[in-house]
């Protein structure tokens, strides 16, 4: 197995003040596990080249990336709502972001690897086509399934987002895409509360109350998720693989461990397998506390990578 690991150095440049958990640290603690525990070595790096402004506009309108440029500052922060900013560094970052997962879904398609990992920041699934929230700024993992469903073959997408907030940009994007399956796991009540009730066919949305545990989370994912992937029948898989549903994250109450993102990755990467010739894209959401992050990362990786 062949496993690409794609980010970007500029991606650590974004930064959102001293205080936010969406910090710079959390690559930098990814990279630094990776290296110790020598699995960096296994993996096959690339440098990402920044989205061109027409992959960008795949899933979001003229005016959001208008708006966004329009208020990018020189120097210091400007909030774009409660809890995102924008730095002078933010929008290369967001666009070296995009330009990851466009690659690694090119290098997936043209049988250069197996699958891969994009490691970059600012996280995506939050973004609506018309709408900065959550940290997000455009949102990476549905710029890459539109961008795949360019390409010859490629007919449906499944996206799987375990991150513990629900990707309500995805939804946004893909509510009315029947091609495009989105299967979310994710704590509930809880941030951001738009979508979080929709049903679609190809719209799979599974709350989990706070405490839920591996086994809540493992249960609903065989019997929720599983059937309408393997009845959408995917052509490749994307994965916003956010950890912050692990039990030591400080900002969520789910209970994963990172045997549970093991599993997950397992049975994602056995229905890549089935349908997709092994087909699948895995990008970082959220993940807060740096240490769980790393860990849960390379366990993720370790499936991957077939260790
Ligand atoms: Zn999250």
């Amino acid at each position: 197995m062949l496993t690409a690991f794609i980010s970007h150095q500029d991606c650590e440049q974004h930064n959102m003040g001293p205080e936010h958990p969406e910090s710079p640290l959390r690559l930098v603690a990814i990279k630094r596990q990776l290296e110790r525990s020598g699995l960096a070595q296994q993996l096959d790096h690339h440098s990402a080249v920044p989205a061109l402004a027409e992959q960008i506009l795949l899933a979001h309108s003229r005016y959001h990336m208008e708006k966004l440029a329009f208020q990018l500052p020189e120097q210091g922060i400007v909030w774009t709502d409660d809890d995102t900013a924008l730095c002078p560094h933010s929008l290369r970052a967001a666009s070296l972001a995009v330009g990851s997962v466009i690659l690694a879904t090119n290098r997936v398609l043209n049988s250069k690897a197996n699958n891969a990992f994009c490691a970059v920041r600012p996280p995506g699934h939050h973004a609506e086509h018309e709408l900065p929230m959550g940290f997000c700024l455009y949102n990476n993992v549905a710029i890459g399934a539109l961008h795949a469903l360019q390409q010859p073959g490629i007919e449906r997408v499944a996206i799987f987002d375990f991150d513990v907030h629900h990707g309500n940009g995805t939804v946004d994007i893909f509510k009315d895409r029947p091609e495009v399956m989105v299967c979310s796991t994710f704590q509930h009540p809880f941030y951001p509360d738009r979508y979080s009730y929709l049903e679609r066919p190809n719209i799979i949305n599974c709350p989990l109350p706070a405490f839920s545990d591996g086994y809540a989370f493992r249960k609903v994912v065989e019997q929720r998720c599983l059937p309408a992937l393997q009845a959408h029948k995917p052509d490749i898989i994307f994965i916003s693989a956010g950890f912050d549903a692990h039990a030591e994250d400080p900002m969520a109450d789910l209970r994963l461990h990172e045997d549970d993102y093991r599993w997950v990755t397992q049975l994602l990467l056995s229905v890549a397998n089935q349908y997709a010739n092994g087909r699948l894209v895995s990008v970082l959401e959220g993940g807060y506390n740096p240490d769980a992050l790393a860990r849960s990362v390379e366990a993720h990786l370790q499936v991957l990578a077939g260790f």
